[in-house]
């Protein structure tokens, strides 16, 4: 879903989503890495070698970099998806720039919400800060930071029915409605920012890799799980840098260490 990325090293001019990871495939292709798809749908960590259900098909391994990310929680809203990449996003750290000089407006009520907010601040001349409640589940500091910024504004007990406008293929306005008074309305923004979180895609490793709460896999030494064999890296075990480069590092800390396991064990 990445569009335009500005920040991987190397590309001055920044590179499509799709164009980077495509060459990346082919670099690695180049010193004979092969490439299957499919969807693993059951993993058995608990067998020696292990046992990977992907698809109809079942392989086995003797060593495994669990890289499947963290899909971000959407509104669920009819003209959201369409909006992705034209003014929707779900990763200020990514998108921001582009939105200088203009209004936007961030959804959430949590401290990676308010974090986005301030953070939007350096290019948006004034964020709003949308929450269903009135009380906020952000710490206290980062919502006193939020406050304390005079770009930030805050709109509380109020939802987004629908993000506009499909037609013109870029955000214009958000429809609100107002869950005490029902008043419904149409708030004129520029992008919408989502800061409610992300689901890591990690369940079908539940009960065999330990998680932290929000269900991240939990790892030490930057990719080690408990499982000896089994690797993790990128935004799968990772909920605060969340980046192409981020990943793509541990991504390579995660592979020195498999051609070290595999020596080890006589592989
Ligand atoms: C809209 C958007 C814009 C972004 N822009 C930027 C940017 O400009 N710069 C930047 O640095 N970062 C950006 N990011 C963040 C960046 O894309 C991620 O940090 C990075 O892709 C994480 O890499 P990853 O390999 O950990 O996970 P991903 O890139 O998410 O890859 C995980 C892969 O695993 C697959 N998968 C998941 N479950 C399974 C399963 N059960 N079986 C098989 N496969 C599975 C997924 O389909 C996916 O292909 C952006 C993200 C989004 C959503």
């Amino acid at each position: 879903m990445t569009t335009l990325v500005e920040n991987f090293p190397g590309f001055p001019e920044g590179i499509q989503g799709p164009e980077l990871i495509e060459n990346m495939r082919k670099q690695a292709s180049r010193f004979g890495a092969e490439y299957r798809m499919g969807h693993l749908v059951k993993a058995d960590l608990g067998m020696r070698p292990f046992e990977l259900t992907i698809g109809k098909d079942v392989i086995q391994t003797h060593t495994l970099i669990i890289a499947s990310g963290a899909s971000a929680r959407w509104l669920g809203l009819p003209n959201e998806q369409a909006l992705i990449g034209h003014g929707v996003s779900s990763c200020a750290t990514c998108d921001g720039f582009f939105f200088s000089g203009k209004e936007i407006v961030v959804i959430g009520g949590g401290d990676s919400a308010m974090e986005e907010a301030t953070f939007l601040t350096r290019f948006a001349t004034k964020v709003t800060l949308i929450h269903r409640r009135e009380q906020f589940r952000a710490s206290k500091i980062m919502l006193d930071r939020a406050r304390a910024n005079p770009k930030v504004a805050f709109l509380t007990d109020t939802v987004v029915d629908d993000v506009l406008d499909v037609s013109k293929k870029e955000v214009t306005a958000l429809r609100l409605r107002n869950l005490k008074t029902g008043e419904s309305w149409d708030f004129p923004a520029s992008a919408m920012f989502l800061g409610i979180g992300h689901i890591p895609n990690a369940k079908m490793f539940a009960g065999q890799l330990e998680t932290d709460a929000d269900g991240y896999l939990v790892t030490q030494k930057n990719v080690f799980t408990k499982v000896p064999g089994v690797f993790a890296c990128g935004d799968v075990q990772d909920r605060r840098y969340r980046q192409a480069i981020t990943a793509s590092g541990s991504g390579c800390m995660a592979a020195l260490e498999v051609e070290k396991y595999l020596e080890q064990e006589g592989h």
